[in-house]
């Protein structure tokens, strides 16, 4: 058991969180947390001003990434950890994945639209990484959706009326830009992706394959079920062991920072790679 509290998988408002890069450093430090990892959907654009806040009040920051990536038609989300953020390849990268993004967002606004839901000005209004989590807000403060998970099961989910398929970088691309930014790569929440367990072995195979060697054992308030599959998960692959709350805003009060429950003793812990480096 660590005699620190860490949290590796957080989001600000550089992406679809609600606390700036800032205050979500203070948020965690309230919460105990000694070492956090910052990993916005593919944007870097938070570090250096959580940095800043994170050495004031004495905590370690991991520099981190959430990129999206597609695998066999599917979206997988790769958190990259200890990513030097000034290499040119993880920065062509992201910009790969922001022109998707920016592509889809003008689509779900034509496809809300013909709906007859009026369009989000996103650039009007800041929003440099337009993700789905900004619709839904959008959504609910039209009136469209009491809340963010209804605004996806109406409107934003896969089949539904704003859905947009997007071509995110490949697993492999995305897997290899962290490598060779110095980071380690790490499936984010293997649930959420609801594959039979055969299609999560097929994942982590090709995973293993381009260079990838770390999942989470632990996302937000993983059951104890889930924490089992993903326990021997690891120790088939010999993947290390990664936890997270996945937090982006502190009234989801079911992940908090520094949340979910420990990773067990037979884990191989995520820091290892770092700290034998
Ligand atoms: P995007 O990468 O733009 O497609 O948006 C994905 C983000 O939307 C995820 O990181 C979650 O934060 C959020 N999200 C996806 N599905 C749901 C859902 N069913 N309920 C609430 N938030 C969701
Ligand atoms: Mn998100
Ligand atoms: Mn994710
Ligand atoms: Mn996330």
């Amino acid at each position: 058991m660590p005699d620190f509290i860490y949290d590796f998988h957080t989001h600000s408002d550089e992406s679809d969180g609600v606390l700036s890069p800032a205050t979500l450093m203070q948020a965690a430090h309230k919460r105990g947390v000694d070492t956090i990892a910052l990993t916005d959907h593919d944007t870097i654009s938070g570090l250096s001003e959580a940095r800043k806040t994170a050495e004031l009040l004495g905590m370690n920051l991991i520099d981190g990434v959430e990129i999206s990536a597609t695998w066999k038609g599917q979206t997988i989300h790769v958190v990259g950890l200890v990513v030097q953020p000034e290499v040119e390849v993880l920065q062509s990268g992201l910009q790969q994945n922001l022109r998707a993004r920016e592509q889809r967002a003008y689509q779900i606004n034509e496809r809300l639209c013909s709906v007859g839901i009026e369009a989000m000005d996103w650039a009007g209004q800041g929003i440099g990484i337009p993700t789905r989590t900004h619709f839904a807000r959008h959504l609910m403060a039209a009136g469209h959706a009491k809340d963010i998970p209804q605004a996806f099961k109406r409107y934003l989910a896969k089949g539904k009326p704003g859905w947009v398929g997007v071509e995110w970088l490949t697993l492999a691309d995305a897997v290899q830009i962290i490598v060779k930014a110095g980071g380690v790569a790490v499936i984010a929440h293997p649930f959420r992706y609801k594959f039979t367990r055969t299609r999560l072995c097929a994942l982590v195979e090709d995973f293993k394959s381009a260079g990838g060697c770390g999942i989470e054992v632990v996302s937000g308030n993983t059951n104890t079920n889930q924490l089992r599959d993903m326990v021997a998960i690891s120790e088939q692959y010999g993947l290390l062991a990664s936890k997270g709350s996945d937090f982006h805003d502190p009234a989801q009060v079911w992940a908090p920072l520094g949340g979910g429950p420990e990773v067990p003793e037979n884990c191989v812990p995520i820091w290892t790679h770092w700290q034998a480096a």
